[in-house]
């Protein structure tokens, strides 16, 4: 039996998932959310404490996907669990399959997320939320006046570096290369800042404390007492499902502006997903509106 066409599928239930399917709901459009468990795969869950969303002064990363999710189910929005395995277009409608079923539409709303790469060493996993953390715009406030330590050489690792010298006593910058692979303009600012230290050619052996981090053992055995440990080294886009359909950067990103309009006509992408200078819920969240009201305007053609 052939599907009927919906209007648009939300794939992914974060942030940006989440507030595509309210935007969705009150334009009257005819679509469904997929997410893979409830919106637990969201980067939300795995935070403490979120300071820096508008309106709700400190919240719980946990508590405030519910709120989200309450929210868009209030308002009646047709959510779905399911991993989305692929995204195929053909004579202009989408199909998009999980394992259990095909959902076609002529539009698609891709908010998957990214997921942070982690260092992969003793007492990472241990002590994150307590002490080590994958976003200096995120944390870095807790970490006023202390000690921090940024792990990477690129541009985010060298912009966190800054962003925490703002602030922190000392930062320190560990990077096992002998030069930062980070644009010269950021790296300028990075030799000229007295209170960060670069740590070249050195490698994080573990990250060690009792109920918070207190000290970095670095593989070549020496020690330094740090109070944070931001980890900088890559973050990998949840993309697989339509690298094949739309351009996207050296690293996986979906190529997309503001309204988040891609190089396939129809195929909208929203949240950390996608090209964009600052990943954070309040950003994809404006991406989730974005899209839908780009994806409407495209419906209405
Ligand atoms: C540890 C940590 C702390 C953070 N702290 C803050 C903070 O304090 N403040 C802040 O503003 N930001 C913070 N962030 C960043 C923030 O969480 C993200 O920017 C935001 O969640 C991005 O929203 P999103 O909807 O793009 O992705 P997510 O919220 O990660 O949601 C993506 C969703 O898509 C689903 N999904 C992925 N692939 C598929 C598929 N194939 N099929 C179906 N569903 C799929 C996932 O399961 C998930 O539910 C933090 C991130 C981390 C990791």
């Amino acid at each position: 039996m052939a599907n009927k066409v919906l209007d648009m599928v939300i794939v992914g239930g974060g942030a940006a998932g989440l507030t595509a399917a309210i935007y969705a709901q009150r334009a009257g459009l005819d679509y469904v959310m997929l997410d893979t468990a409830a919106s637990m795969g969201s980067q939300l869950t795995q935070t403490d404490e979120v300071e820096n969303y508008t309106g709700l002064g400190k919240i719980g990363g946990m508590d405030l996907v519910m709120k989200f999710r309450e929210h868009a189910q209030s308002m009646g929005a047709n959510m779905a669990d399911g991993r989305v395995q692929s995204v195929v277009k053909d004579d202009g409608i989408f199909t998009v399959k999980t394992a259990q079923n095909s959902y076609q539409a002529k539009t698609v709303v891709y908010c998957g997320g990214a997921t942070h790469r982690p260092l992969g060493v003793p007492g990472e996993a241990e002590f994150t939320g307590k002490g080590v953390s994958y976003c200096a715009v995120c944390d870095g406030f807790f970490y006023r006046g202390k000690t921090a330590l940024v792990v990477g050489g690129g541009d985010t690792a060298v912009s966190e570096a800054l962003f925490l010298s703002n602030f922190c006593h000392d930062v320190y910058i560990v990077h096992r290369r002998d030069t930062f692979r980070a644009a010269k303009s950021l790296t300028d600012r990075l030799f000229a800042k007295e209170n960060i230290t670069p740590v070249l050619t050195a490698e994080v052996a573990q990250i060690k404390g009792e109920k918070a981090v207190s000290a970095v053992e670095l593989k070549d055995g020496r020690e330094l007492a740090v109070n944070g440990v931001f980890v900088a080294v890559g973050i990998v886009p949840n993309s697989e499902p339509v690298r094949e359909l739309a351009d996207c950067d050296g690293a996986g990103f979906v190529i997309a502006d503001e309204s988040g309009a891609t190089s396939c006509e129809g195929l909208f992408v929203a949240g950390d997903v996608r090209t964009k200078p600052l990943r954070q819920i309040i950003t994809a969240c404006a991406d989730g509106a974005n899209c839908v009201t780009a994806a409407s305007e495209y419906l209405n053609r």
